[in-house]
């Protein structure tokens, strides 16, 4: 009988990350339209093959199995409704897709789970990245256009990969549509320069915040519409680590 090896392992995981909707779904979400970096969003709305299509992102496949957890803890839960899949036209022609994780009835909540690395929870318990702040505004702005919902607020809950329960942060506040609205106007102009193809690639910026990509290509100095060599050569996953 064959010995398990950590190649087996990390086929299971590959094949499991492959498999569910999230990674076979191409469509631009509020997590995609928070990251600050036109270029990535522009490979994604000129469907660009990834580079990078069978890498896992670890820390994302651990944060997946978070959000099973908190579901099935909310499960039966009256003041709560989970993991809501929404699809809405916010504008002419283009579609924003997202997956609502928690909706606090009582309080008219949108909650966004995230797990976090140690360095990560101590920064984000003294300010939220401003990425995160569009992420939750637009699934507000989602959960309003679906027509389904109330929302005053917005928040984010921060649970530890490897802390203990009295770890856990929450960070709620208003609804800011204003900030909703800005992110779509984004996505509505880097959608009109879509329209010239992937010729418009060279001329989309990268942006200093490069995280974990799938059109990134180490040491890449070639055509961007076939990679990205990352924003001034820098591979994404350093800045991600930095943050884990
Ligand atoms: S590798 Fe970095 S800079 Fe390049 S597209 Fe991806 S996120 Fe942007």
């Amino acid at each position: 009988m064959n010995a398990v090896t950590a190649d087996m392992v990390r086929d299971l995981i590959v094949g499991q990350d492959r498999a569910r909707p999230r990674s076979r779904q191409r469509a631009i979400g509020p997590s995609d339209l928070s990251s600050p970096c036109n270029r990535k969003l522009m490979y994604q709305l000129l469907d660009v093959e990834p580079v990078r299509a069978d890498s896992v992102n670890l820390a994302a496949w651990v944060g997946t199995q978070m959000h099973s957890g908190m579901e099935a803890a909310l499960k039966g839960d009256d003041e709560w409704q989970t993991e809501v899949n929404v699809g809405v036209e916010v504008a002419k022609g283009i579609r924003l897709f997202g997956h609502l994780d928690a909706y606090h009835k009582p309080s008219f909540t949108i909650i966004d789970w995230k797990s976090v690395g140690p360095s990560a929870l101590q920064k984000y318990r003294r300010e939220t990245p401003i990425n995160y702040e569009t992420q939750i505004d637009l699934y507000g702005l989602l959960a309003v256009l679906s027509g389904k919902f109330r929302v005053d607020n917005v928040g984010i809950g921060y649970l530890p990969r490897n802390g203990d329960l009295s770890d856990i942060h929450v960070y709620t506040r208003p609804w800011n549509q204003d900030r909703a609205d800005a992110a779509i106007k984004r996505l509505v102009d880097l959608h009109a320069a879509s329209a010239a193809g992937p010729a418009v690639l060279p001329m989309i910026g990268t942006a200093p915040d490069c995280r974990f990509c799938k059109w990134h290509m180490h040491g890449h100095l070639g055509d961007p519409a076939q990679a990205c060599g990352g924003h001034d050569g820098r591979d994404p996953r350093q800045a991600q680590e930095a943050l884990l």
